[in-house]
């Protein structure tokens, strides 16, 4: 880092909550807990990082063998690499080639930028470093697109601060004062293709009212706690006091709640529900970050480890079992099907749609209760079904 300058990640998390950088332990640590997708951990690569790094890679070389200025897309130090992540990764250049096609319709000098390093100078020293996916612009126009190869939630284009800040580092690549600015979300995982227009005068306002103030607060270590469900993503959840307070005052609220009669009525439910969710994930946060540090020596007061009293059963030698097997005049093995999921990881979706798809019947999943505000349609159970009297011959 140069003398004078400071660096963040152009992760969205100090952008929603300017505090948690500095209690994360500063930008080493934010960027190596939020370096991909999915992990998460606390500062462990896990094997969804490695893998959506891995998914980068792969897709970046692709896009370069269809640019024609690689040979071929490596894959061979790939440890994540099966027919899902190949044919992900074509979808996500099949996207990348279509915007490319649209813009070329219209304007001939097309420009491509794969995983270039960028720089942005917020204000007053302050920089954000990064690298887009993929940057395609014109004179007139700019793409920003990024790939997400995890599949935990729809991702949105839209006001999404990662992808406006990719957006302000690259508006000097146009000629025009006020291009055409669309930022695009590939997550084939999900069949999720976010697209969203934003105009320059619409970045730099955001800039400079949200934008700057942030990294202001990130870097004097100011600002309030904002917990949210951007919290999931932060290296200081479990230890994080602002989010235990909210969590304290559900426990409180909970515990203010008169219950009057002996059976809980639909309001007592309803009131226990809000912000359950919340409360489950923050004891979950809790129990394995007090485990981690029991296993790393730390005494936990009133607290001890133990070893289950029956591990799983494990052979110390699959030979010598193998062996064994024959003498006692029995044969070892099974033979089992695959199951759909490892079907289709080992021929990827399209072979599985054209071959499989007709062979497998899907189990109900049970319905879950969720706030009205999440995004998924709701499912209406046919009240029929609640209402239908059951004879007594009938087979419950
Ligand atoms: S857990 Fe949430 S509120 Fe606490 S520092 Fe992290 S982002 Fe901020």
């Amino acid at each position: 880092m140069s003398a004078g300058l400071t660096y963040l990640p152009p992760s969205g998390l100090w952008m929603l909550c300017p505090p948690s950088h500095k209690l994360c332990g500063g930008t080493a640590a934010v960027a190596k807990a939020i370096s991909h997708d999915e992990g998460y951990g606390w500062g462990q690569v896990s094997a969804n990082e490695e893998q959506g790094q891995e998914y980068h890679r792969l897709a970046a070389d692709k896009l370069r063998v269809r640019l024609g200025t690689q040979d071929a897309a490596r894959t061979d130090d790939l440890q994540h690499y099966d027919a899902m992540m190949a044919e992900r990764t074509e979808q996500y250049c099949d996207e990348v080639m279509r915007i490319c096609r649209e813009r070329y319709d219209s304007e001939q000098d097309v420009r491509v930028v794969i995983e270039e390093p960028f720089e942005l100078e917020i204000c007053d020293g302050i920089h954000c470093r990064g690298r887009a996916d993929c940057i395609i612009y014109t004179s007139v126009t700019l793409d920003i697109i990024d790939l997400k190869s995890g599949r935990g939630a729809l991702v949105s284009a839209y006001r999404n601060p990662q992808m406006m800040v990719y957006a302000l580092a690259s508006l000097d690549l146009c000629a025009d004062a006020d291009p055409e600015i669309r930022l695009t979300i590939i997550q084939p995982a999900l069949n999720n293709i976010s697209t969203a227009s934003i105009t320059r005068a619409e970045l730099l306002a955001w800039r400079d009212e949200h934008l700057i103030p942030a990294a202001r607060q990130t870097v004097e270590g100011a600002g309030s706690y904002h917990v949210g469900d951007h919290c999931r993503f932060c290296p200081a959840r479990p230890t994080c006091r602002a989010r235990a307070e909210q969590m304290q005052a559900y426990v409180s609220s909970v515990q203010q709640h008169a219950l009057t009669s002996p059976k809980l009525s639909l309001d007592d439910v309803t009131g226990l529900l809000d912000g359950i969710d919340h409360y489950e994930a923050w004891a979950r946060d809790i129990r394995r970050w007090a485990t981690d540090d029991a296993m790393a020596g730390e005494r936990i007061p009133g607290y001890k480890l133990v070893i289950p009293r029956n591990g799983a059963r494990k052979f110390v030698s699959e030979q010598a079992v193998v062996d064994a097997a024959r003498r006692a005049g029995i044969d070892p093995y099974k033979r089992v099907l695959r199951s759909p999921r490892e079907i289709e990881l080992q021929v990827g979706t399209m072979q599985y749609e054209e071959y499989f798809a007709t062979l497998i019947s899907s189990e109900a999943c049970n319905p879950r209760l969720v706030p009205v505000s999440d995004p998924r349609p709701e499912y209406r159970p046919a009240k029929d079904d609640f209402n239908k009297e059951v004879s007594p011959n009938d087979t419950i």
